[in-house]
């Protein structure tokens, strides 16, 4: 099982989930939303080879920890992986637009002086101004936008542009969530959780839980189940391997 966007840090109880996983051979792509608390995640999955741990800043958080960029500067040489990181257009956040913006612009700066990433997205409600942003720092490296919730047209532009999607069970549940997915290229197509935020049926999801996206996936697109596994294996040690 896959699961490219999962927040293993912020369970009730990190390490039972993360021996779980270990236990079942999940492979999880496990993102930060602080550059403080890398190497901390990172040091939850020390000896879990499938488990990689990505550096983010989130776009909800930007406001209040932008004193971390330099930071996130110093640890990118170390991290393979970024992400979460993004930005959010909900009203909410309206006020921390600018912050938003400078902290993301700034990581994708950095990342693309690195030599560029597989980057975990946050776009919500804000596909234009990220797509934008993504188009202005092309060697940034390659973006995976989660829970796409945007239209179709923006969904076709990120698709023009090289994007990859992560998809979970619970943007699934919807029909707005299915039919986008149906419209994704199956190959860059992965499975999330977004754990333990994503949620079904009112409980947090975990990395395993990804299986549930494989079967609605599988039939959304028409295939088999085993198919459309054997396909995201595949695209997911194609995506490892250019990060
Ligand atoms: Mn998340």
């Amino acid at each position: 099982m896959i699961d490219l966007h999962c927040h293993l840090d912020l369970y009730a109880d990190p390490a039972q989930v993360v021996a779980r996983c270990r236990e079942r051979g999940i492979y999880i792509l496990s993102v930060t939303t602080t550059p403080k608390a890398w190497r901390g995640t990172s040091a939850l999955t020390k000896d879990c080879p499938r488990i990689r741990t990505a550096l983010g800043l989130h776009p909800q958080l930007a406001h209040e920890r932008i004193g971390e960029l330099p930071l996130f500067e110093s640890l990118l040489p170390e991290a393979k992986y970024v992400g979460e990181i993004g930005l959010d257009g909900a009203p909410e956040y309206q006020a921390h637009r600018r912050e938003q913006s400078l902290v993301f612009d700034r990581i994708l700066t950095a990342t693309a002086r690195a030599g560029g990433r597989v980057m975990s997205i946050h776009c919500r409600r804000a596909v234009d101004e990220v797509l934008d942003a993504l188009s202005r720092h092309p060697d940034a490296g390659i973006p995976v936008l989660h829970w796409f919730s945007g239209t179709k047209g923006q969904l076709e532009r990120a698709i023009s542009m090289g994007c990859w999607f992560s998809v979970g069970p619970a943007m699934l549940q919807g029909k707005r969530g299915r039919d986008l997915a149906t419209s994704m290229p199956p190959k860059r197509v992965l499975t999330e959780t977004d754990g333990p935020f994503g949620m079904l049926s009112g409980h947090p999801l975990e990395p395993m839980d990804a299986q549930t996206a494989v079967n609605d996936l599988a039939r959304l697109w028409g295939w088999d189940q085993a198919d459309a596994y054997g396909m995201m294996r595949e695209s997911f040690r194609e995506l490892l391997l250019s990060g």
